[in-house]
This record gives C-alpha cells, structure tokens and sequence, in this order.
C-alpha cells in the first residue's frame, strides 16, 4: 500500500504540464485528483517516476455555457457537476452516483475520462451525449469525440504528453432522461450503468441515445436498442421490446459480483427503466 518512489511538480500553466510531460518521458504522469492513479500506485499496478499535479492551472476548472451547449474543464470536481443546476440532468445524476461525497469533492471529469475505466459512470455519459474532448500537446491542439475516445480496457486516444483542456456537451434541452446504476452496496461502482436520452415528439420516439457502463472493455452505446425505438411510440410496450435489445454486442467481464449472462439481464432490465423515465 505504499507507492514507489516518485518526483512531484506542480504545472503553473497548460505548457508547462506539456512541457514536464515531455521531459519526463513515458514514466511521467498528469495528477488531477489522485482518486484513480494513487490507488494504482498503491496497489504498485502504476509506479510513474514524476506526477505533474494540474491543481494550480488556471482555466482548467469550471462549467460555462458556449455554443449552445457547455464547456466543462477538466479539473471541474464530480462535486460541482452534481450541484449544477445549468448542466443537463442526465449529467448531474451519473455525477451524484459516483461513490461517496469524499471521492466526489477530490476526482475530476478530465480525471475520469483519460482514466478510461468502462466501469466510471461519466464516459458512457459523454458516448450519449456525443461530446468532444479538446487536448493540447507539444505539436498543438486537436479536438477528439468521445466515440473516439476510448479504446480498449484503460486505453484511450490520449497521446501520453497531451492535456485534456476541455470538455464540450451540447445541452440536449427537450431530452428526458433516465439514469440506472446497479451495484452491490451503496457507493460502489457500477456492476452495470445506463444512461438513457429521449426526445419526444408528440409521444413518439425523435431520438433516443443510450449509453452502458461496465459492459465491456470500454464504455459502449446500446445501438441496436436506440435503433429500434428511434420513430417508434414511446408506449412501455416498444420500450420493453427495444430494451430487449439493450446487451447486444456487449462483452461484459464475468467477476465475483456477477455472470455475463447476468449482466446482460441487468442492462436489459436498467435499459427499460431508464428509457420509461426518459420518456416519461
Ligand atoms: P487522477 O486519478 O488524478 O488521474 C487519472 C488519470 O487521468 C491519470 O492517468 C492522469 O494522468 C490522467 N489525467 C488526469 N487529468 C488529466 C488531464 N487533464 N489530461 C490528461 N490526462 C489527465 N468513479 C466513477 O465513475 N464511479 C464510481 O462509482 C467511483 N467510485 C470510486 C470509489 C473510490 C473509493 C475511489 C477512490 C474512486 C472511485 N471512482 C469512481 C473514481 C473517481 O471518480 C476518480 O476520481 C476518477 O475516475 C479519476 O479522476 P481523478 O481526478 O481522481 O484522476
């Protein structure tokens, strides 16, 4: 439970962070929050030889509407997401689910999403809100959609001397939604999660997004379930027969908790929910 020894900085700008990232080569690791790289540290499953903290970067924090939606910055506190009273609700509520309120006031969106944990409740999230991640690195900026995001188990498109230097959501007004999280005792992962958006035109179904948490190695969109609700009647009996279709081309991991077989049942079971609240 003890780290192996590292060297620590603090980045006082976004080119520094780049900088120091470059200097230090593939050892050297951004720190926002600490609530993911410090366990793996601990457990000496990660043992970088430098963490470039980002705590005092100046424009990294914060939530702002622009474009018609928001930019959120990466070092912006799963605790301010959930306190929003301007964000989306889908984004609030996956921010309120996420374990307790001390790892809620230290673990950070840009944190969460270069993490790249299928298990996290915010990647699925930015997958159905078909958001975008803009990040800096020594040859420049670029911007990279979160269905580009996340590769494989812990794999993201991140170079390793890029900084995520903001988030971007559209703000999705007049789509309801719903958000399921099942997990064995409260505050714990997701054994499985769902994020569900609906758009309602006069009781039939103008768009649907849905977004599944630890189904996979890497956070997946329940395509096949948006497809057969989309232009449908949001009555509960579609939304069963979609829901139906909510595991299909899932590979969840079978662990203590759970069979795959038994998680498929539970995105089923927490697609249909989660679309009857959206559309309710
Ligand atoms: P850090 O741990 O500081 O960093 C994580 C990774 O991101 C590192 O590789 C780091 O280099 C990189 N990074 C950080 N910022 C940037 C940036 N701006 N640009 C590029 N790379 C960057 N999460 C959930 O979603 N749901 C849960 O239920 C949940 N339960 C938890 C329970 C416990 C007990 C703990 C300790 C954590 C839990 N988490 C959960 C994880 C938590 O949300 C983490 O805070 C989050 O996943 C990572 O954010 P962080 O700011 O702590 O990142």
């Amino acid at each position: 439970m003890i780290p192996a020894e590292f060297d620590y900085a603090v980045a006082d700008s976004v080119e520094d962070a780049i900088q120091r990232l470059g200097q230090g080569g593939e050892d050297a690791k951004l720190l926002a929050g600490g609530h993911s790289l410090l366990p793996l540290m601990k457990l000496r499953l990660a043992a970088p030889s430098l963490l470039i903290d980002l705590r005092n970067v100046q424009g990294l924090s914060g939530i702002e509407r622009a474009n018609g939606g928001f930019r959120i910055g990466p070092m912006t506190r799963h605790a301010e997401l959930a306190a929003s009273g301007e964000l989306h609700g889908a984004v609030t509520a996956a921010a309120q689910s996420i374990a307790d309120q001390q790892v809620r006031n230290r673990g950070t969106i840009g944190g969460s999403l270069a993490h790249g944990d299928p298990a996290s409740d915010l990647p699925a999230v930015m997958l159905a809100f078909e958001g975008t991640l803009s990040v800096q690195g020594p040859s420049g900026s670029r911007d990279i959609a979160a269905s580009d995001m996340f590769q494989d188990y812990l794999t993201t498109a991140l170079e390793p001397t890029e900084v995520i230097t903001s988030i971007s959501i559209p703000a999705l007004d007049g789509y309801g939604y719903g958000y399921e999280k099942f997990a064995r005792r409260a505050a714990d992962w997701a054994m499985v999660g769902v994020v569900a958006l609906v758009k309602s035109n006069g009781g039939t179904c103008e768009d649907v997004r849905i977004g599944l948490t630890h189904m996979g190695s890497t956070p997946l969109r329940a395509t096949a379930a948006e497809e057969a609700l989309r232009g449908q009647s949001l009555s509960p009996e579609s939304i069963a027969s979609a829901a139906e279709q909510a595991a299909e081309g899932t590979d969840p991991p079978a662990d203590l908790n759970a069979t795959q077989e038994y998680k498929r049942h539970l995105a089923r079971v927490l697609t249909r929910r989660a679309l009857d609240a959206a559309a309710a």
